[in-house]
């Protein structure tokens, strides 16, 4: 073996074996996500130094992990304390993994449990709105929704993602709400930030986000999975709602509105709770079902109702909104 050839630090394996130059242990790349506890996938040849995991035969990647796990370039020196220190740190770091896997399963069965417990069919949450859904302008008029939510004198963007940026071309997406009154609805939209900007804003960067009065939470499907049949969607949503009156009536956020996006999710608006509470829902997000990359980022564009999904052809709509602000 040369100084810079690839070796592997055996005192550093788990579960090691050896049979003449065979030496079979834990594969350190599978044991990193929890797998191989027999001890069965790694092999070595001690006479070449040849070395891999049974389980990923010819898998350059999953060698290059081992690799940076256990291996070695070059001479070493036997050092029994700093390989204990190691394998200290080593199950450290297994005990930090095992310990976040734990809190995210906690969070899923809260999470079924949680549903069960704040059922919020679709009749109950149209009673419930505060302004009747019951005609055209609460439903899908986005100047409607836009005079609900924010003062009049308040400066809010809307367009599509990519009406940011260019003066003159672009200027005209920042408008008060009193002036999107005056506006066409089809003028309007599609996208809204939830934030305001200062007069005269062109870039919908976050550092210009003058206020952010609302946080939005897109529901975007459980652990990973969007739902793809109308029963799915059906159920996904309902659970969702459930979610949001938990949120609610649990957490004590003050509810804004709830929108329908035309596709697949929904989207509810909250006033905004402050950064610790924000940062807290930001931590169980995901176990939630919830976009957490969307948390505490006012600049990101949300679908206004009224407007049709590019893709599924369907119309964005209220579902719950509160009573215009004074
Ligand atoms: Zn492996």
């Amino acid at each position: 073996m040369t100084a810079t050839e690839p070796s592997i630090d055996i005192a550093r394996l788990e579960k090691v074996r050896r049979t003449g130059t065979k030496l079979t242990a834990r594969c350190p790349a599978c044991a990193a996500s929890g797998g191989d506890r027999r001890g069965e996938h790694f092999f070595l040849n001690t006479a070449d130094g040849k070395f891999g995991c049974g389980a990923y035969p010819g898998d350059a990647e999953h060698r290059r992990e081992i690799f940076a796990l256990v291996g070695i370039i070059g001479e070493r020196r036997p050092d029994p304390e700093r390989d204990r220190r190691w394998k200290m740190d080593r199950d450290d770091e297994r005990r930090r993994e095992s310990a976040r896997t734990t809190l995210i399963e906690t969070a899923k069965a809260t999470r079924a449990h949680i549903i069960a417990r704040h059922r919020w069919v679709p009749c109950d949450v149209w009673e419930n709105s505060p302004q009747r859904i019951d005609g055209p302008l609460v439903e899908f008029d986005p100047r409607h929704f836009i005079a609900t939510l924010f003062p009049q004198d308040a400066t809010v963007w809307t367009g599509d993602e990519r009406q940011s940026g260019q003066h003159g071309k672009h200027a005209a997406r920042w408008q008060t709400v009193a002036a999107w009154q005056e506006l066409p609805a089809e003028t309007v939209g599609p996208m809204i930030s939830p934030a305001t900007w200062p007069t005269g804003t062109i870039s919908r960067a976050a550092e210009n986000v003058a206020s952010s009065p609302f946080v939005v939470l897109d529901f975007d499907g459980f652990d990973g999975l969007k739902p793809q049949t109308p029963q799915e969607i059906n159920r996904h949503v309902r659970d969702a709602i459930a979610l949001v009156r938990w949120i609610r009536e649990g957490l004590q956020w003050q509810l804004a509105a709830i929108i329908w996006t035309g596709s697949k999710s929904i989207h509810a608006w909250f006033h905004n709770p402050g950064n610790a509470a924000l940062q807290s829902l930001r931590d169980a997000a995901s176990a939630l079902g919830i976009d957490a990359g969307l948390i505490g980022r006012p600049e990101h564009p949300c679908r206004l109702p009224g407007q049709r999904h590019a893709k599924t052809g369907g119309m964005s709509r209220v579902l719950w909104l509160q009573t215009p602000i004074p």
